[in-house]
């Protein structure tokens, strides 16, 4: 089995990270400027955009404390957790960045 990488031509130098859960490494923007969802699946918290929120109705915060409930667990199978990754650092980034907004 061969796993294919991804073009380095590609990579792009901003990275985007889950409005959810805080993971750093989203390939594109959750949302992009028009306000569609990019339908990719947070391979850590395994929300998706535009399917989670605008099929499901669940909103981040609501997915988050779920996720959260569930012990924080990586859910992608396709994609290996990063060695460094901390959930836990990972969320406070997020809910930090949330209460800056709703001020
Ligand atoms: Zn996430």
């Amino acid at each position: 089995m061969t796993m294919h990488d991804s073009a380095p031509l590609q990579m792009k130098t901003s990275s985007h990270s889950c409005p959810v859960c805080g993971y750093a490494k989203l390939h594109e923007s959750p949302r992009s400027s028009s306000g569609g969802g990019s339908f990719e699946i947070c391979p850590s918290c395994g929300f998706q955009f535009g399917v989670s929120d605008d099929d499901d109705g669940i909103s981040y915060e609501e997915w988050r404390e779920d996720w959260i409930d569930g012990g924080m667990e990586w859910t992608s199978k396709g994609i290996e957790q990063p060695r460094a990754w901390d959930a836990k650092a990972a969320l406070a980034t997020v809910i930090k960045a949330a209460k800056k907004r709703s001020k």
